[in-house]
């Protein structure tokens, strides 16, 4: 099977957790520092936390940012299931709002006409999840801008986005969202097997990231609300979890990291390569934002008749590829149907969700393996004149 994801080990990734498992620390130490150090340095962050996975940063992320019961949380329908649970973990309201018909990302133009509606009804959203899909971030100039204006705080779930650009700027640096989460599951951009981090420039938000991830625990004499009563004292200043990453995945993802060039190089060259050919094909190619440089975790298309899809997939399944379909609308899940959201709700995602396909992208596809698949959908397309590969 051709995986749509896959994680990409060497050896100098095995040897780096190799080397923790010989080492004095297991559980968070300085690896985890070190892997922290690594991401906020790559994105231009001031403050990076480390986490046993993206959900777990994104719900410490609410809580962080105030979300609570009687608070509101808005995102996107096309994602994965996390970027809404975690507002419901924190007891908040969730709602959505629906995506931009080019970009697959939260639309700009809907976030406003839904803003005026829910300033009138008196009815704002606290906090506002971006998730940069596929890779491509949001319009987040103009989404920040908007939630300025109504008072909303920002979480850019970038799970898909480790290694994009926006404006020249790094994905996670801070300049339009208060938190940026980042994903190093094995499908995504790079890996610590599991793993999450959230990131933050404010130092107040970075407090009590690092105090929720952590049984809500401080330890540091500056931030006691009592006098220390000697050198083994600590303070559990708010209900935390343990979140913590370990070091031997905080190994793995710092070993990772060093990789990201490549891994962003060979990504990107792959979804090159796929657009130029799919072009005469009757698919569309993801969008790209001129503005903008996608990270590519996933390469997704179109189909131009949502009735073809599931012949297109099972097709695809039978030559032994794994491609997927990403994502169905969060708020169709029966889960969600049962709070009261029903089909209808956010008509470009359901209408996008019909006729999407994602095909295999990872850093460690071949030029042949991606013939193949391009092949593949030729056959179940019946694309007679398949330009011949240049790798051929
Ligand atoms: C993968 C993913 C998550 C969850 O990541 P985990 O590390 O598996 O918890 C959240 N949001 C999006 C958009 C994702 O793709």
């Amino acid at each position: 099977m051709i995986p749509y994801g896959r994680q990409s080990i060497e050896e100098s990734d095995i040897a780096a957790v190799v080397a923790t498992l010989h080492s004095d620390w297991l559980t968070q130490g300085p690896r985890v520092a070190a892997f922290e150090a690594a991401v906020a340095g790559w994105c231009g962050a001031r403050y990076a936390y480390a986490v046993h996975c993206a959900t777990s940063a994104l719900h410490i992320a609410c809580l962080a940012l105030g979300l609570g019961p009687g608070k509101r949380l808005w995102t996107t329908p096309n994602t994965f299931v996390a970027s809404a649970n975690c507002g419901r973990y924190c007891g908040a309201q969730v709602d959505f709002v629906d995506i931009d018909p080019r970009s697959y990302c939260l639309s700009a133009d809907a976030l406003e006409i839904k803003l005026v509606v829910a300033a009138a009804a008196g009815a704002l959203p606290d906090v506002l999840v971006g998730v940069d899909f596929a890779g491509q971030p949001c319009d987040w100039q103009r989404i920040a801008d908007l939630c300025r204006r109504y008072g909303v705080r920002i979480i850019d779930d970038a799970s898909h986005a480790l290694g994009a650009t926006y404006r020249e700027r790094p994905v996670g640096c801070g300049d339009w969202a208060d938190i940026t989460v980042f994903s190093f599951h094995p499908v995504k951009i790079l890996t610590s097997a599991e793993g999450g981090m959230a990131l933050t420039n404010d130092p107040a938000i970075a407090a009590r990231l690092e105090m929720l991830r952590n049984h809500g625990v401080v330890r540091s004499p500056e931030r006691l609300e009592f006098p220390a009563e000697g050198a083994w004292y600590y303070e559990q200043q708010a209900l935390g979890f343990n979140y913590r990453m370990s070091d031997v995945h905080a190994a793995l993802g710092c070993s990772q990291m060093q990789r990201l060039p490549a891994f962003l190089q060979r990504r990107r060259a792959l979804a090159r390569r796929y657009d130029e050919l799919l072009r005469e094909f009757p698919v569309q190619r993801p969008w790209q934002d001129a503005a903008a440089q996608s990270s590519f975790h996933l390469y997704p298309i179109l189909l131009a008749d949502s009735r073809e899809r599931r012949a297109v997939f099972d097709a695809m399944r039978a030559d032994d590829i794994g491609v997927q379909v990403h994502y169905i609308p969060v708020h169709l899940q029966p889960d969600y149907r049962r709070l009261g959201f029903a089909s209808g709700d956010f008509p470009t995602a359901e209408a996008y969700y019909q006729r999407t396909l994602t095909l295999p992208l990872h850093a460690g596809l071949s030029d042949a393996e991606q013939d193949y698949v391009v092949a593949s959908l030729a056959r179940a397309l019946s694309v007679k004149s398949v330009r011949p590969s240049r790798a051929a």
